[in-house]
């Protein structure tokens, strides 16, 4: 009898990944607002990880992980983003026949710079060159003579701290009054592109696939400050009252360098409805994408992975959005949710779960085998019997690296978490210090334990930095080290292509004795 080969058919797959999206604002891990209605749906016959835990953080030090599968560090702390031809959950599936799509709200660090649009066939970043953050005071600062006579009243106050605080005082309040007297719509004020935006591309790249397996991967910048939501989101929370003027008082206000956590309390609860909001549109759209892919019979062989670069701050520490001076767990713990059709019924895992083990998982999940160079394991088969196993996970960043543009703030001292259920510990290389927190009796991370207490937690956790380290300044990566230092070199354009070669060997031998 003649052998029929009969292949299998491929499994489709996306990724959402939506940028400050902390783990305890969505409904399926118990956030009571009911700002997810529709992704508490999907989690109903989905695995669900209620401690899912980034690589690094903020979004330059966590995306090497969710696509490249790599830790942050791992190529030496002054190289950012992918490495060019480093392999990632993109390149895997294209070279395995999917239609690769990648829709991404406008994150300066998620650009074609970095290396993000490797593997992708199609590769929308919505970069229109600006920066991420609240505008600076000097958007609305007094123009023209009057900005004259601004600067010289602002020298002269600065000469004692009591005339500088009334200056910024009266300076935040002018400011106010000079806006408010224009009225300017969400939607203008808004940074990046909303998540039905994005929705909107990845719904007619779809429509145009025919029946190819596909990869698509959705960043959505919805919560990202400043927290600009869609005025309909706003009224479906029941917080109509909140207007794009007064959304504009609270970004302003939220944002003032000036003064301290007691007075920016005034207005948090406001702020954390903005956010919020935010949260609600990027389900809404989320959902409209499920549904685009009903009427073109993709949505039963679609596997869907709902994740977040890193959470947000909200005065918890006194902080405000996502620096990386600590590593606490409202921006290391991040939702996840795994939807499989075969699925049926919640399957809720409590282990931590590292995301530099997503993309192999996901790649098991559909099917194709992952690169050698990934550093996580796939864990589709635990998870899909619902077991992970329990051992530490671990975050990396550079303290207080919040420009990672300048090499400068790149190199840094490392920060590093260890995390298990029960412990974590917190190690500060700047300071020389670490910090063991008690997760189960102090889950806010109040205060550490006292040093010198739980001695056995702390030299076993310890033990897994140490060995972390090790693996990661693994030599096989040095030659993905220099590919990227060479691209950067090559983007810095201040030198001619003949002394490019050059000069990135030789830093690259620098360099190499900066893999720690
Ligand atoms: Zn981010």
């Amino acid at each position: 009898m003649p052998h029929i080969a009969t292949e299998m058919k491929k499994r489709s797959l996306i990724l959402v990944t939506v940028d400050c999206l902390r783990a305890d604002h969505v409904g399926f891990l118990g956030y009571p607002r009911p700002v997810t209605p529709n992704l508490d749906a999907l989690a109903a016959n989905s695995i669900v990880f209620s401690n899912a835990i980034v690589a690094g953080a903020p979004t330059y030090f966590s995306f090497p992980a969710i696509l490249a599968s790599r830790y942050p560090l791992a190529l030496g702390r002054d190289v950012l983003g992918i490495a060019p031809n480093e392999p990632t959950l993109a390149s895997a599936l294209h070279e395995a026949g999917y239609a690769t799509a990648a829709f991404l709200a406008g994150n300066p660090y998620l650009g074609r710079r970095f290396g993000y649009d490797q593997g992708f066939d199609s590769f929308q970043d919505f970069l229109t060159g600006g920066t991420l953050g609240e505008p600076a005071s000097s958007d609305l600062a007094p123009q023209s003579g009057l900005s004259k006579l601004n600067r010289l009243i602002e020298a002269g106050s600065r000469r004692n701290p009591l005339s500088a605080n009334a200056y910024d005082e009266l300076y935040f309040w002018y400011c106010q009054w000079m806006s408010a007297r224009q009225d300017i719509p969400m939607d203008k004020l808004r940074r990046y592109p909303a998540a039905n935006v994005i929705v909107d591309q990845a719904q007619s790249w779809l429509s145009g696939l025919g029946d190819q397996p596909f990869f698509l991967w959705l960043h959505l910048m919805d919560p990202h400050h400043p927290y600009y939501p869609p005025a309909e989101a706003l009224a479906a929370l029941g917080l109509p009252r909140i207007t794009a003027r007064r959304a504009r008082f609270l970004n302003s206000f939220w944002n003032r360098g000036d003064i301290g956590p007691q007075r920016l309390q005034r207005h948090r609860k406001e702020i954390l409805s903005l956010y919020d909001a935010g949260v609600y549109w990027v389900d809404k759209q989320i959902s409209r994408l499920v549904e685009a892919l009903q009427p073109l019979q993709r949505w039963d062989e679609t596997v869907l992975a709902v994740t977040a670069d890193h959470g947000e701050a909200f005065l918890e520490h006194g902080d405000r959005y996502h620096s990386p001076t600590s590593l606490p767990e409202y921006l290391i713990r991040v939702p996840l949710l795994l939807r499989a059709p075969e699925l049926s019924g919640r399957r809720l895992l409590e282990e931590p779960f590292s995301l530099i083990h997503l993309a192999p998982t996901l790649l098991e999940a559909v099917g194709v085998a992952a690169p050698d160079s990934f550093q996580g394991r796939s864990s589709w088969a635990q998870i899909s019997a619902g077991t992970l196993p329990g051992g530490p996970v671990i975050t990396e960043c550079v303290d207080g690296c919040c420009n990672p543009i300048r090499p400068e703030d790149r190199l840094r001292p490392r920060l590093m978490a260890m995390r298990e259920r029960e412990f974590k510990l917190v190690i500060n290389f700047r300071e020389g210090r670490d910090y063991l927190y008690d997760l189960k009796n102090d889950p806010a991370e109040t205060s550490p334990l006292p040093p010198g207490d739980h001695m056995r937690e702390r030299g076993r956790l310890f033990q897994a930095a140490r060995m972390h380290l090790q693996r990661t300044s693994d030599k096989h990566k040095t030659d993905l080290r220099l590919r990227a230092l060479l691209r950067d070199l090559q983007q810095s354009g201040k030198m001619t292509a003949a002394t490019q070669a050059s000069r990135s060997v030789d830093e690259g031998r620098r360099a190499s004795v900066r893999l720690m």
